[in-house]
């Protein structure tokens, strides 16, 4: 048996089984209208009411610079007193300012960073450092470090960086990142599961037994999805297209399939012994709901099949 058909039977076998107790965290942005900024304290009501491990507050995607970052985190952590995680990017800023906003992070008592290289700025398509910056993720990540003993998040690729030379360098880039202090590696999303399998299997080759963590992408939009999977370097299969196909984005059908594919990459996850899971929320309720109770109920779904 190939490593992956190992791993296919350990998963359908797992299907019968009670599946381990899961953690999940989730990843916020902040707001850009007073209505969307509404509808998100709402959400996090719920989501705090689901326990999360931590709640991340993304910065600076799609190259909008640290707009909102710092006074999200600062309001989640004072309202609900949750672990927060906040993301930087060596994009926006340079050195120092980097370094003065994780201070006033640390003082204020956030321990957790995502720390990453971050998109380009708005306007461009390709990344170049900043000559005053940090140039990738693992110098920020040692830069953080050398500040304060933050737990840090940096990212990883199951289907390798979009621009990376290789996906030799592009794990020699991981071990980098590793190495400069990361505490957790969470995924980019990936709906191709065994890949995601065959990266945490390579990582465990080489020795790294650091924090590895799947992040989920629930489905609430197909089209946007798609979109902006290209943008990003993740392929989207075939039969995802063909599941959604004729469902129209946000329509009952659409959320139905989206928690039924979703729960079941989780399922095979967690059967896997990947029971730390990233979701990445993007600030709506109902799919990353959805997964926290299939999941925690996910005890009596062998009664139903
Ligand atoms: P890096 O690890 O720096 O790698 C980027 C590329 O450069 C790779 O191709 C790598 O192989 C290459 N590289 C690394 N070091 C070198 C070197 N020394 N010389 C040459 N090439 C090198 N983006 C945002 O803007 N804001 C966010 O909040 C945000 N949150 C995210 C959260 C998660 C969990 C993930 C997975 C991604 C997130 N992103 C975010 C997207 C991320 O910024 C992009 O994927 C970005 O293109 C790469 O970030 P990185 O930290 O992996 O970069």
């Amino acid at each position: 048996m190939t490593n992956m058909e190992t791993h296919r039977a350990r998963a359908y076998a797992c299907l019968d089984e009670p599946l381990p107790a899961v953690e999940l965290s989730f990843e916020i942005f902040p707001p850009k209208t007073p209505e969307a900024t509404e509808r998100l304290w709402q959400n996090l009501e719920l989501f705090v009411a689901a326990k999360p491990r931590f709640i991340s507050v993304t910065c600076g995607a799609g190259g909008s610079g640290e707009l909102g970052t710092f006074d999200l985190v600062q309001a989640v952590q004072a309202r609900f007193g949750v672990p927060v995680a906040a993301h930087m990017t060596c994009a926006y800023a340079s050195r120092a300012e980097i370094d003065a906003l994780a201070r006033r992070y640390w003082e204020s008592g956030i321990r957790r960073i995502v720390a990453l290289r971050g998109d380009p700025p708005k306007g461009s398509t390709r990344y170049s450092p900043r000559p005053d910056g940090y140039a990738y993720a693992s110098d920020l990540i040692e830069g953080l470090k050398s500040l304060a003993d933050f737990d840090i998040s940096a990212a990883c690729y199951p289907e390798v960086h979009p621009e990376a030379e290789s996906a030799d360098a592009d794990f020699a880039n991981l071990v980098r990142k590793v190495g400069a202090g990361a505490t957790r590696l969470i995924t980019q999303y990936c709906f191709d599961t065994d890949r995601i399998l065959r990266l945490r299997d390579r990582i465990a080759a080489v020795g790294i037994t650091t924090e590895f963590v799947p992040g989920i992408m629930p489905i609430h939009s197909f089209n946007q999805i798609r979109r902006f999977s290209l943008a990003c370097g993740a392929g989207v299969p075939g039969w995802r297209a063909e599941l959604f196909e004729g469902g129209e984005d946000g329509s009952p059908v659409h959320g139905m399939i989206a928690a039924s594919v979703v729960a079941e990459q989780c399922r095979r996850l967690a059967a896997e012994g990947l029971t730390r899971m990233h979701v990445y929320a993007l600030n709506r309720a109902e799919l990353p709901l959805a997964i926290t109770h299939l999941l925690r109920a996910a005890h009596a779904l062998p009664a139903a099949a």
